[in-house]
């Protein structure tokens, strides 16, 4: 018996600004649980790098809207090898680079992106409830507009001083300071758009990750893990 009253698999939703410690906690504790895991930040940015791609304006909101459902974006849900497919592409490598980066938040704040991705998450997330154990969803909105159900729920955060360096390393640059002036200003504009931004709601668990090592950080979550399991 699982969560929720049912045989399904249980979701754990995690939210937080970047650099926060979300992707590297959800696969942690995915892995630990033998749970499915969904970045919804890579499908953000399978789309923006599919635009950038293709010429379209992606400042221009009518521009993003009228040919969001062309490309065909696959993700693989295995928490040791996340997968990130475009028409059939792999771009796990393309979507991490400078030019998506600086554009993804322009592209996430169209309604009409919002509305399709949030739709396929949904049925990751029910296909995975289905067949496996459960999954982790991390991402800004997945506690208030994609599975504001989900029986664990977490916002994590970091000082900025700390989510500039755990960047700084994963893209392996020096220049700290940069890296924390973008993503200041990533923050501003995926709190501030007006569709789904990135907001703490009273129901998910804050978790302030500053002064604690990855381990430390899955440990507690798969504790919360455990716990819904057992309610
Ligand atoms: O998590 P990551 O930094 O890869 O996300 C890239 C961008 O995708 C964010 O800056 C945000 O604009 C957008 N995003 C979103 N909603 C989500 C996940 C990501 O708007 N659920």
């Amino acid at each position: 018996m699982s969560a929720q009253g049912s045989t399904e698999g249980i979701v754990v939703a995690i939210d937080g600004p970047s650099g926060s410690g979300k992707s590297s906690t959800s696969k942690g504790v995915a892995k630990a649980r033998d749970l499915r895991y969904l970045d919804t930040g890579a499908m953000y940015r399978a789309l923006t790098w599919w635009m950038l791609d293709k010429g379209v304006d992606v400042h221009d909101p009518a521009a993003v809207a009228a040919v969001v459902e062309r490309p065909e974006i696959t993700m693989g849900t295995d928490p040791s090898a996340p997968a990130v497919a475009v028409d059939g592409r792999d771009v796990a490598v393309e979507i991490r680079g400078k030019d998506v980066t600086d554009n993804v938040s322009a592209v996430s704040a169209v309604p009409e992106v919002r509305d399709l991705l949030v739709r396929v998450q949904r049925e990751i997330i029910a296909a995975a409830r289905a067949e496996s154990a459960g999954i982790v969803v991390e991402g800004r909105d997945i506690t208030t507009v994609v599975a504001p159900d989900a029986p664990v729920k977490l916002y994590l955060t970091a000082s900025a001083e700390a989510r500039a360096q755990r960047r700084s390393k994963e893209v392996r640059t020096s220049d700290v300071a940069g890296t924390q002036a973008d993503l200041a200003r990533r923050d501003r504009l995926d709190s501030n758009r007006a569709h789904s931004p990135l907001t703490r709601t009273d129901s998910a668990t804050e978790l302030d990750t500053t002064g604690l090592t990855l381990d430390e950080v899955v440990a507690l979550v798969v504790k919360l893990v455990d716990q819904a399991r057992e309610r």
